[in-house]
C-alpha cells in the first residue's frame, strides 16, 4: 500500500501520476520577517484546489508533492487542500540542502555537542512510518539533493540517512540532480555504496539534459530518470525535452522514464507573478494538454505514455517490502 494524504492506496489505484511536483514551496521564517505580498495562505490554497481539480478532469489521478524540509514543507495547508480535491496527493520526506544543513544539525547528532542518534534518520523514518509532524500524513517518497556544490558533508549526511531510511521502510528515493554537471552518476555511486538498489532510485531533473549517453548510463544502471521539468523553458525548451524522450523511447527505455513538471501553485523562489510573465507554460496541466499530444505526434505509442505516467510511478512508489510480499522474492541490490 502507498501512503497518500487521505490514507493508503493500492498502486493500481494511483492512475496517471505526476511524480515530481510541489503544492507550495515556502520559507516560514521569511514569511514572518520578509513578508512576501504574493503569499496569502487562503488564496494559495484556493489556487491549489482549483488547479488539482482541473488536473483531475484531464485524467491525472495522483500528484507527488516533493516539498521536503528545506523547501518549507508544511503539511497543514496541504492536508486541507488534499481533502478538497479528487486527486490523490502524496507527501514526501528527506531534506533539500544544496550545501549546508540548518544550524540545529551542526549541534545534534552522533559525536556532536548535543550527542544524539542521527536526527535525520529519526525524522525520515517517523515521517514514513508514523506520520509527519504529529499528523497521520505519511510520506511516500524520500528526496535528496545534489546541486553545484556536489556531495558536501551535509549533503552526504542526508543521503546516508535517506539510504538507511530506505532500507528500513522500502519507500523509493528520488534525487534533485544537476544535469549540467551529469551528477546523477555520482548520486548513483553514492547511494549504491550505501546499500540502495538503483532500481529504487529516480534521478530527478535528468530531463534537463539532452545528453543521451548520460541518460542511458543512468537507466542502464537500473534507475528511472525524471523527465520532470516540462514547461521550464528557462532551463531547457519543451521541444528539446520532447525530442529527448522520443529518442529514448525509440531506444526502448519506456519503462525507465517518468514525466512531471516540478511546478508549484506557489513558490517563494519564483512567485506566481514571475511565473505568469516568464514561464506561462510551467504548470501541472501542461503534460496532459500539450506534452502528451506532442509525444504521440512524435511517434510515441499510447502504451509508452501509459507506461511513463501510470506503470512506472506505480511500480516505483510501491514500497519494496510489500513488493517482496507480492512477488515472493527478496529484491537484492541492483
Ligand atoms: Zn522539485
Amino acid at each position: 500500500m502507498i501512503a497518500t494524504y487521505r490514507g493508503p492506496r493500492e498502486s493500481r489505484d494511483l492512475g496517471k501520476t505526476l511524480i515530481h511536483e510541489h503544492i507550495f514551496v515556502r520559507d516560514p521564517s521569511l514569511e514572518r520577517d520578509l513578508v512576501h505580498d504574493e503569499w496569502d495562505r487562503d488564496t494559495a490554497m484556493d489556487r491549489a484546489v482549483a488547479g488539482l481539480t482541473a488536473l483531475h478532469a484531464l485524467g491525472v489521478q495522483s500528484v507527488v508533492d516533493l516539498t521536503v524540509p528545506g523547501l518549507g514543507r508544511d503539511v497543514g495547508p496541504v492536508f486541507a487542500v488534499a481533502n478538497r480535491v479528487p486527486v490523490n496527493v502524496l507527501a514526501s520526506t528527506g531534506f533539500y540542502v544544496r550545501s549546508e544543513l540548518p544550524l540545529y544539525f551542526a549541534f545534534h547528532g552522533p559525536g556532536r555537542p548535543v550527542d544524539t542518534p542521527e536526527p535525520l534518520i529519526d525524522l525520515f523514518v517517523r515521517d514514513i512510518e508514523s506520520g509527519i509532524a504529529g499528523t497521520p500524513v505519511r510520506a511516500a517518497m524520500l528526496k535528496v539533493t545534489t546541486d553545484a556544490a556536489g556531495i558536501t558533508d551535509d549533503v552526504a549526511r542526508v543521503m546516508i540517512a535517506a539510504s538507511v531510511a530506505h532500507q528500513q521502510t522500502g519507500v523509493p528515493i528520488t534525487t534533485h540532480s544537476l544535469a549540467a554537471a551529469r551528477n546523477g552518476l555520482e548520486q548513483q555511486a553514492f547511494l549504491r555504496a550505501h546499500g540502495v538498489p538503483l532500481d529504487r532510485v529516480i534521478i530527478g531533473h535528468a530531463g534537463d539534459s539532452v545528453d543521451v549517453d548520460y541518460l542511458r548510463a543512468l537507466m542502464d544502471a537500473g534507475s528511472t530518470i525524471g523527465m520532470d521539468r516540462f514547461g521550464m523553458d528557462h532551463v531547457l525548451s519543451d521541444e528539446r525535452r520532447v525530442r529527448t524522450v522520443l529518442a529514448l523511447l525509440r531506444l526502448g527505455y519506456a519503462d525507465r522514464m517518468v514525466l512531471s513538471h516540478d511546478a508549484a501553485f506557489y513558490s517563494v523562489a519564483t512567485p506566481p507573478s514571475w511565473r505568469a510573465a516568464m514561464t506561462p507554460r510551467w504548470h501541472m496541466e501542461h503534460i496532459p494538454r500539450v506534452i502528451v499530444p506532442a509525444l504521440l505526434e512524435g511517434g510515441a505509442s499510447d502504451a509508452d505514455v501509459q507506461q511513463m505516467l501510470v506503470g512506472n510511478p506505480g511500480r516505483l512508489l510501491e514500497p519494496t517490502a510489500s513488493r517482496m510480499g507480492q512477488e515472493g522474492k527478496v529484491a537484492g541490490p541492483a
